[in-house]
């Protein structure tokens, strides 16, 4: 039986509160799986195991795969899809609960991925978990909406550069990979997809204090219409100034128009002892 049989056979409900739109084409999953350089020393983790198409692909490539899935209803059909899959474990829970650094320190391996097709109501939250829990990860390749993508992807001067991507853009390279039609998704959601690849920064760039410098674009971005004299008049604008000077710029731009290492020059000259 194929996994839509199997769906079937097992009365699957699918769940829109859960963000499942299936993607069965197998083109599609092993251009994905190719993104990761995963070989058999290599942990990947999955979140949103859905109905195991992907998984199944990852658990050939890989020595394990750690994968979540927060609808319970899939764990006979699962069980069924996976049966000849024995490298992988499957937690069935919301993964924004977990401590995923709790869930990984019984395996061995060399290299932790994360490889998924995500749930798009909570794309951020899981991204920035892996931040926020200091978890080192070597890759993340994940299926995003295609306006995200391009969020996460995107370069000062464009209208979606924001301070999430600044946040974002400190801790990995990013890269959109490849856009993917809404039409091979089961059932077909409303939105165009893409493939975003997030590879570790190999060297950061350098801060006096990361906290200062994350308020400091944060605030730089809070008004988007606003100009950075009007959104930083907390912070002392003559340094910020001078600072922009060397770039040719100045306080009456708008933050989408300053790289991130003029904010980390910025940010470096503010906090200067
Ligand atoms: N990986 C499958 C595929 O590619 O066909 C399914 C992808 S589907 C877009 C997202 C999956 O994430 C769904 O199966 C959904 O039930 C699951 N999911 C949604 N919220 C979740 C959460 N908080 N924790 C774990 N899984 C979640």
């Amino acid at each position: 039986m194929n996994i839509k049989e199997i769906l079937n056979d097992n009365d699957f409900i699918f769940k829109k509160k859960f963000g499942q739109n299936f993607l069965l084409d197998q083109n599609i999953l092993n251009n994905i799986v190719s993104l990761a350089d995963i070989t058999k020393d290599t942990l990947v983790i999955e979140i949103g195991v859905g109905a195991g198409a992907l998984t199944k692909k990852l658990s050939e490539v890989s020595g394990k795969v750690l994968g979540y899935e927060i609808d319970t209803t899939l764990k006979i059909p699962l069980s069924k899809i996976l049966e000849e899959y024995k490298n992988v474990d499957i937690v069935f829970d919301d993964f924004l609960k977990r401590v995923v650094k709790d869930d990984i320190k019984k395996y061995n391996y060399n290299k932790l991925m994360v490889v998924a097709n995500l749930p798009y109501y909570i794309t951020t939250p899981i991204i920035t978990k892996f931040i926020e829990e200091n978890i080192d990860v070597e890759k993340i390749i994940v299926m995003v909406q295609n306006e995200v993508a391009d969020r996460f992807s995107s370069k000062p001067g464009s209208k979606s550069y924001n301070s999430l991507t600044i946040f974002l853009n400190y801790y990995f390279d990013i890269k959109k990979a490849f856009v993917v039609p809404r039409s091979v998704f089961y059932p077909k959601p409303n939105v165009d997809s893409a493939v975003v690849v997030f590879s570790k920064k190999k060297t950061k760039l350098y801060l006096n204090d990361k906290d200062h410098f994350f308020k400091l674009v944060k605030n730089a971005f809070t008004q988007k219409r606003k100009t950075l004299k009007n959104n930083l008049s907390n912070y002392d604008l003559n340094k910020i100034n001078e600072v922009l000077k060397k770039h040719d710029k100045n306080i009456t731009l708008r933050a989408e128009n300053i790289t991130i290492e003029e904010f980390a020059e910025i940010s470096n000259e503010l906090t200067k002892q």
